[in-house]
């Protein structure tokens, strides 16, 4: 092993706790969520929100958490006329506000991780959960590309995030193409999460080992994982992760809540402790690091922090 790539894996050694919605928790805390581009509201307007919704998961247990920057991307704001310096602005400004959250723990080591949506996510139509998007490779490695590269891009007056974290990818074509667009840069550190509707296979129907195997192979790939994934799925899941490759595993599924489309509500357990059971699980069948995804909150991480102390005793 290159020391880059023993450098590389120690980013997440210990880490055991993620963090959980950003969105839920941001909507609690009083800021505005409408609207297609609402992070870019919210990093602009209401920075103070986002610093408040780290703390309180780093209060809650967090050793990881995720920066706002799950929407923003060049293509989704050329779509409301936004220009891509203000989306490289505010992906910049997410991973700063994370630093300024983790910056108020000095005695405590967070990981600061780079969300990064897939390519459905700027196309605001729930395409992410089926990955059809009549796009070409092409298009889904520059995509990512954009992004990286300002991400990549050194200066000595920010901090980088610690690691880019690829999330709710919905197929191994999306998974490949990033693998492309990061090959110019092996000395970042990433994680790759799926997002699967059954115990087998991701959103698009590939086989969810097939795609663990693919990025395992990258030199960034730190972890690779799950997540916006039903929680009864998990069990099954992290075991075809486990079986494919040796990289640490990591899920932030959603509440297990599921919407009632007729009724327009949700429906189901989702609180904090039948979520705790779940992430004892979880953590027995052999994942490394849980949080949580849609409808998670502090208290939900504060249970599975709880759970992974019980563990560690
Ligand atoms: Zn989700």
């Amino acid at each position: 092993m290159t020391k880059n790539a023993q450098q590389q894996e120690s980013i997440l050694h210990g880490v055991r706790v993620l963090d959980g919605g950003m969105a839920t928790e941001l909507e609690y805390q009083g800021a505005s969520i409408n609207g297609p581009l609402w992070s870019a509201h919210v990093l602009e307007d209401a920075p103070e929100k986002v610093i408040a919704v780290h703390r309180a998961y780093i209060e809650a247990g967090a050793a990881c958490i995720l920066t706002s920057s799950y929407q923003v991307s060049r293509m989704g704001y050329a779509e409301y006329g936004l220009s891509a310096e203000r989306a490289d602005a505010a992906l910049l400004r997410a991973v700063e506000l994370a630093h300024t959250a983790r910056a108020e723990f000095p005695d405590r080591r967070i990981v600061v991780a780079a969300s990064l949506g897939p390519y459905g996510a700027a196309l605001h139509n729930g395409s992410e959960y089926h990955g059809n998007y009549g796009a070409s490779f092409a298009d889904l490695v520059e995509y990512h590309r954009s992004r990286i590269q300002v991400l990549a891009d050194s200066n000595p007056d920010r901090q980088p995030p610690d690691l880019l974290a690829f999330e709710t990818l919905p197929s191994l074509e999306e998974a490949l193409a990033i693998g492309e667009a990061l090959a110019p840069w092996p000395e970042l550190a990433a994680w790759f999460c799926f997002t699967c509707g059954d115990d087998q296979h991701v959103a698009h129907g590939e086989l969810l080992s097939d795609c663990a195997a693919a990025v395992a192979r990258f030199p960034q790939t730190v972890a690779i994982g799950l997540n916006c994934t039903h929680p009864r799925l998990l069990v099954k899941l992290i075991g075809e992760l486990r079986r494919a490759s040796d990289k640490p595993v990591v899920v932030y599924p959603n509440s297990g809540e599921d919407w009632d489309a007729e009724g327009r509500c949700w429906t189901g357990a989702g609180d904090p402790a039948s979520f705790a059971v779940k992430a004892t699980e979880w953590f027995a069948a052999g994942a490394q690091i849980v949080g949580g995804c849609c409808r998670t909150r502090p208290a939900h991480i504060r249970q599975v922090a709880e759970v992974a102390v019980k563990r560690a005793l």
